[in-house]
């Protein structure tokens, strides 16, 4: 049985007041019997003041991005020790701003996904296609593309008790969200690819998904078999609505 898991992505927003304020108010008002593992994904310069607000409690945190290096002379990069140090347990890795905005390639992917892992992080390994690809069929072909890169560089062990997130680039940010059928059409191929590879190491993989889910698409979205919770942008920003999705996820 997959424990579902919200991550919310507050992407680069806010100040550290209002990272105070959120990482508060869901900590304080996430409701006792909402069985999710819930985790905050600040900005970097926000992890300590949400930290703070989190410490002792039941939310996690988690950081946005990771470089693939060791520490050392890498101007701009934060290593996954220094995340580990911060206090996060997760990191997102792959986000399709992260592909389309700085480059990064399904090779950077992987590398980082590893480093995470090597450091003790969960990494969240974001995958999903264009609305160009969707429309031309090619969904399955760039998922799997994604997904084998970081599969033959990371191996098994760092997928034992992974996360991945299908986030249709088409679906982020855009309030057009995937209907609950295309997402588990996706979320079960993804399975499948896992399982061909490593067989009932894919059952306990953790697939959320991502793209506009609001308190208003949650619920039917998260009924849906292989899918294990959700990765959230805006709906994030708001502690009552991230809350109210955190409730509908289990
Ligand atoms: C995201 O950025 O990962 C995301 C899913 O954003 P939104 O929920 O705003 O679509």
């Amino acid at each position: 049985m997959r424990r579902s898991l919200v991550a919310g992505n507050w992407k680069m927003h806010g100040r550290s007041s209002n990272a105070a304020r959120l990482a508060a108010g869901v900590r304080d008002g996430l409701p006792a019997e909402c069985g999710a593992e819930v985790v905050l994904c600040p900005p970097f310069p926000h992890l300590p003041v949400a930290a703070d607000r989190l410490e002792g409690g039941r939310v996690r945190l988690g950081a946005q991005d990771v470089c693939e290096r060791e520490d050392g002379a890498h101007t701009g990069e934060v290593s996954a020790e220094m995340l580990v140090d911060a206090g996060c347990a997760f990191v997102i890795v792959g986000h399709s701003e992260r592909r389309s905005l700085y480059g990064e390639t399904d090779d950077v992917v992987a590398r980082k996904y590893l480093r995470a892992r090597q450091a003790g992080l969960t990494p969240i390994l974001c995958l999903g296609e264009s609305l160009g690809e969707r429309e031309a069929g090619s969904t399955r072909r760039v998922v799997e593309r994604q997904l084998t890169a970081v599969a033959e560089h990371c191996g098994e062990e760092a997928f034992r008790s992974g996360v991945v997130a299908y986030e249709p680039v088409w679906a982020i940010g855009t309030g057009r969200t995937a209907t609950p059928e295309q997402a588990q059409d996706v979320h079960a191929f993804i399975r499948s690819l896992l399982s061909a590879r490593w067989g009932e190491l894919a059952s306990g993989v953790r697939i959320l998904y991502g793209g506009s889910v609001k308190a208003g698409n949650a619920e039917r979205l998260f009924s849906m078999p292989d899918v294990d919770g959700g990765l959230i942008g805006g709906a994030s920003l708001d502690a009552d609505e991230f809350i109210r999705i955190c409730a509908l996820s289990g």
